[in-house]
């Protein structure tokens, strides 16, 4: 073979553009066998009972289904080993084993590669051809290389035989909106403008007619779609729906489509044309804000064809069960077209969770998960559970996985209907320890959440997502109008509000930061807006103008590392203060502090003290940061825990730095709502969470049913722990002794399934 990787690139190519799995792992047993000249090419996989079943090969006999027991043969024993065999006569090896039917006799040399999945082996792929000839060292990189790719495919593969396989298909996400949900999938996206042919027409004028008519009853569309969202409209939501309006009025649209009708083409083949024309040209454009316009573009187009084609105007009412909306992106119409209250979950394949759909989900409160990656066989009508808790997905639960999370479901419930009772008690241990609870928000529509919850104020405010909805940074007066909102609904309330945390995985559309080589360890926070002080200038500003008369602003920093940006930030305070001192603004001087979650910060706690007023653990970026584990990353999401031994220890060296310098302390990373994490938290003596208002209730709860010295004895044990499993199956375990098995996550492997649905 003359150019491995060409080979290795173009079967690639080729096998993404295939549609289903099993014509997938066909073509690659073909192309490889083509492509390193030998006689056959097989393909086998773990399955259930951890036998290796083939399951397709270019070149054997295979009339019937084939599985060799564990360990058993060549391919037993690479799977075995992880190691990869290559032998010019496989049948002189001592573990030979030879497969009755498949007439394998034949063939002499043999070449086995493992197939690994997150460090499991998965499946061999397997080359053998008839002269007794080993394959070279450049062929058989190509195989492994192949197979590294080749694991992904194979898992994905159901398993027509094992329908326990079938059920319980699990994929990872990205966060998005937290909650579970529960329902029958709808596929989004089915309507593809971009799959209509090229079909001419020779009636010009009446397509003309059709396509004004089209135009009308798509704006008429989505104003109905607007009004079904009702009170969930935000001027976010309604700005998308103003952008399809705007779109739909556009004259260089209507002309371009029209020009094309003209030219001899049928209104689906115009359209296509004429939306494509102008999403490659938003495509084709630098700045990414407009780059993702052609995705709005695109989105519309599939809508006019959708309605061209008779469907989306009574699919409303077409619902009768609760549902889960699945695609590769997830429209505002798509949300918009199912009742809310059936909408049970979204997930996309794509995407993370600032995008547009995200954002939307988040103002209504409906469980979604981003950025899983393309789900295949999965159907409509399909059960699904969507858990916004966990960033995961399950595709046809068994039973009882069913009915676990419809129990857990309930008891999320129950424990919200049951916090009508807990709002105004206190959060306290059963002996008598008194807990601050906060709530994190960032959305207006996240506000009433909290107060019903009974936050006794906001521990972060993430003043991010106000600035990326628009389309440009927002002026100071309308940062006054939005924060004004949120310290009138928690006067007299502590309000944590944190300044611009842009950057890493959070990008403003409309001030695109160049690509960086490692953007968690780049242009984020504090250096972001030291860096353009004039935006934080105006947004200290909003801040103080604000509060004003309510004063219980604390301002927050991001990601600080160094004694500079405090100085630095302090002088900004001040500046602003006076300017609006000096321009006749009642003010107060406002408390400061600063997230804790790079582990620079920690270590420089006892130099930094006399600056700050208190200090806020960032446990999401802290664990980030400490463990090296991007938290967005889905190839390494489930390694990151915040449990992990080296996250505790820090966090409650940081307990003990804040004790011992008074500085008053609080958490708002996740770890404030995972009640195995706050077992230890309360048991270090923290005494404020911060946490989104749906969170809440479970942890009030869980604080009311337990004792501050129970918390510590398992602290106490849990630090001599190595493994973040060991901590957890701790805790879970202690949980369940004393009657807290509400708290224990419905799906979590430390937990036999029997236990948990009893
Ligand atoms: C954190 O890092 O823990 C945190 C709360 O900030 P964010 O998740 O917004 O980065
Ligand atoms: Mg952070």
């Amino acid at each position: 073979m003359n150019d491995s990787m060409l080979a290795l690139t173009r079967i690639l190519q080729a096998v993404s553009l295939i549609d289903t799995p099993q014509l997938q792992i066909r073509f690659i047993v073909d192309s490889v066998s083509a492509a390193v000249s030998r006689d056959v090419c097989s393909l086998y996989r773990v399955n259930a009972r951890q036998e290796m079943e083939l399951l397709v090969s270019h070149g054997l006999q295979v009339h019937q289904t084939i599985c060799l027991p564990q360990g058993a043969g060549l391919v037993g024993l690479v799977a075995k080993e992880r190691h990869g065999l290559n032998l010019a006569n496989g049948a002189n090896h001592s573990a030979y084993f030879y497969v009755q039917g498949t007439q394998e006799e034949q063939f002499k040399s043999f070449c086995g590669v493992p197939l690994v999945h997150h460090g499991e082996v998965v499946g061999v792929l397997v080359v053998q051809s008839r002269e007794a000839q080993v394959l070279s060292e450049q062929e058989e990189a190509f195989l492994l290389t192949l197979a590294a790719q080749l694991a992904f495919i194979v898992v994905n593969i159901p398993n027509t035989q094992d329908a326990a396989i079938k059920q319980n298909r699990r994929f990872k996400g990205i966060k998005s909106v937290e909650g579970i949900g529960l329902g029958k999938a709808v596929l989004c996206g089915l309507t593809q403008l971009s799959e209509v042919q090229d079909v001419r027409t020779d009636k010009p004028q009446a397509t003309i007619q059709e396509w004004i008519q089209l135009l009308s009853l798509v704006k008429e569309d989505l104003i109905n779609e607007q009004n079904r969202l009702g009170e969930n409209m935000t001027l976010s939501i309604g700005s998308i729906f103003d952008a399809y309006q705007m779109l739909l009025t556009d004259k260089g649209l209507s002309d371009k489509v029209e020009a094309y009708i003209h030219e001899g083409f049928s209104l689906p083949s115009a359209i296509k044309q004429g939306i494509y024309f102008f999403a490659n040209r938003f495509k084709q454009m630098d700045d990414p804000y407009l780059t993702a316009r052609a995705e709005d573009i695109i989105h519309l187009g599939n809508k006019l064809f959708h309605v061209w084609k008779g469907g989306g105007r009574e699919a409303a009412s077409a619902y009768k069960d609760p549902v889960v909306l699945i695609g590769a992106q997830v429209s505002v119409s798509d949300i918009a077209s199912v009742p809310i209250k059936l909408l049970a979950g979204i997930i996309c394949f794509e995407g993370s969770s600032l995008s547009h759909t995200s954002i939307l989900a988040n103002a209504m409160g409906i469980p979604a998960v981003m950025g899983v990656g393309q789900i295949k066989n999965v159907n409509t009508h399909d059960m699904v559970i969507v858990d916004g808790n966990e960033a995961k997905v399950i595709v046809q639960p068994s039973t009882l996985l069913k009915k676990a999370y419809k129990r857990l479901i309930k008891q999320e419930h129950k424990a919200t209907l049951k916090l009508h009772n807990l709002k105004n008690l206190a959060a306290t241990t059963l002996d008598h320890h008194d807990i601050k609870l906060y709530t994190n928000t960032g959305l207006l529509a996240d506000i009433t959440p909290g107060v019903k919850s009974g936050a006794q104020g906001v521990g972060l405010y993430r003043t991010e997502i106000p600035f990326m909805v628009g389309d440009s940074f927002p002026s100071e007066d309308e940062q006054v109008r939005v924060y004004r909102r949120v310290f009138e609904a928690y006067a007299g309330k502590p309000v944590y509000m944190r300044t611009l945390d842009i950057g890493g995985d959070k990008q403003l559309p409309y001030f695109p930061i160049r690509h960086e080589e490692n953007p968690a360890l780049g242009w984020r926070g504090i250096r972001f807006t030291l860096d353009n002080i004039q935006l934080l200038m105006t947004q200290v500003r909003a801040m103080l103008r604000a509060s004003s008369g309510i004063n219980t602003l604390h301002v927050l920093l991001p990601m600080v590392t160094s004694t500079h940006e405090l100085i630095q930030f302090s002088t900004v305070l001040k500046d602003a203060y006076h300017q609006l001192q000096d321009d006749g603004v009642a003010l107060q001087w406002p408390k400061m502090g600063i997230m804790i979650e790079v582990p620079a910060a920690v270590t420089q706690i006892p130099l930094w003290a006399h600056r700050l007023d208190f200090i806020s653990i960032g446990s999401n970026d802290l664990s980030q940061y400490l463990l090296a584990l991007d938290r967005n990353n889905p190839h390494v999401a489930d390694r990151y825990d915040h449990v992990h031994p080296a996250v505790i220890h820090e966090v409650y060296r940081i307990v003990n730095l804040a004790k011992q310098y008074q500085l008053p302390l609080s958490l708002c990373g996740e770890m404030a709502s995972d009640p195995v994490a706050v077992v230890l938290l309360i048991g270090m003596g923290i005494g404020k969470l911060s946490m989104s208002a749906a969170k809440l209730p479970r942890i009030k709860w869980l604080i009311r049913h337990i004792e501050l010295e129970w918390a510590q004895s398992l602290l106490a044990h849990c630090l001599q722990l190595e493994e973040v499993d060991d901590i957890r199956f701790y805790i879970q375990q202690a949980m369940k002794d004393k009657g807290l098995q509400d708290m224990i996550k419905a799906d979590d492997p430390n937990i036999k399934r029997g236990e948990l649905t009893g």
